[in-house]
């Protein structure tokens, strides 16, 4: 099995499962998702969903996952959990682009029947469908780590998005393991959003995290060793381990609002190169549009996702600020 070669070449023929000789069984369950059973799973076991390449032109962590599965395959990587791997979105990967229709990170909790025919749409209800049959035969350790990487650079190279869950923060020693991962800042959703970590963290029961890891570059132009905590966090999961540490956990953010781009008169008064997390000092202008303007207040605001290029009626950048622990 070559995991992200065969995923590439398009290859659907899927082989049966793989008895390895620790006990465990690897298997193909659809293209580009691979099911790992340990050998001697109890009711403890965790259930460990890893998802990667939801935008395909973000590959470091598509060559994690398949470093792992070699590793795996190999007998060098002893899986201790109940383990799904998913490379998300193989058509766009194949491409190398962040999606080929729309973009599949907006199309997660149904919203793909908004987007009927498009192939994320596609993609996505099977992927759901995947997680929830997942999931179902789960007990209460249930993890989904959805790995991203930005065009953007970022204050905090690495950092997590935590999907909405009724108001309530992720659990103390979740946001430790966080930071004992490598993830410097937490971004704590506000809303509900039509994201994979959205829909496993409210369809699945999960706990659930976009992870944001550094730079999206092409297949073969990535750093891996920029993502070596994450990669050794991933395989300690695999091992069984649950996601708890005594590290201080990361600052954390909250959205403040949209900057919402109305027209084609939008301007975003922000450099084309502005990091993500970029601090706003107090009554900056950061984008206007007619007779809207978005004015930072306070001084320890700052700037999330801007992107004047969005279609007008959307959003253009996030202004957030620090939320207590
Ligand atoms: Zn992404």
């Amino acid at each position: 099995m070559d995991f992200l070669a065969e995923t590439l070449r398009g290859q659907r023929h899927l082989p049966g499962p793989l008895p390895l000789p620790d006990g465990s069984r690897v298997e193909y369950v659809a293209e580009g998702v691979v099911r790992i059973t340990p050998g001697s799973p109890d009711a403890e076991t965790p259930w460990r969903l890893i998802s990667a390449g939801v935008h395909g032109n973000e590959t470091a962590p598509v060559e994690l996952l398949d470093f792992i599965i070699r590793d795996v395959l190999a007998g060098r990587l002893v899986v201790h959990s109940h383990v799904m791997l998913q490379l998300a979105n193989p058509a766009a990967l194949r491409s190398g682009v962040r999606y080929l229709d729309y973009d599949m990170n907006r199309l997660f909790g149904g919203a793909h029947r908004r987007h009927a025919g498009t192939q994320e749409a596609l993609r996505a209800a099977e992927l759901e469908t995947l997680a929830a049959d997942f999931f179902a035969q789960a007990n209460a350790d249930r993890l989904h780590l959805d790995l991203h990487t930005a065009i953007r650079g970022s204050v905090f190279e690495r950092f997590a998005i935590s999907p909405w869950q009724d108001g309530n923060r992720p659990a103390p020693e979740q946001l430790s393991w966080l930071a004992g991962a490598g993830i410097e800042a937490v971004l704590l959703h506000s809303a509900p959003s039509p994201t994979y970590s959205y829909y496993t963290r409210q369809q699945c029961g999960a706990a659930a995290f976009t992870l944001e890891l550094g730079k999206a570059r092409p297949f073969g132009h990535n750093d891996l060793t920029r993502f070596q905590g994450i990669d050794k966090a991933l395989r300690r999961l695999l091992e069984g381990e649950t996601p708890d540490g005594d590290a201080p956990p990361p600052p954390l953010f909250t959205a403040r609002y949209d900057i919402i781009k109305h027209s084609d008169a939008f301007r975003l008064h922000l450099a084309d190169s502005v990091d993500n997390f970029t601090p706003l000092a107090d009554g900056q202008l950061i984008a206007e549009d007619g007779e809207h303007r978005y004015v930072a207040s306070g001084g320890n605001e700052r700037i999330l996702f801007p992107n004047p290029n969005v279609q007008a009626g959307l959003r253009a950048g996030i202004v957030i600020h620090p939320a207590d622990h």
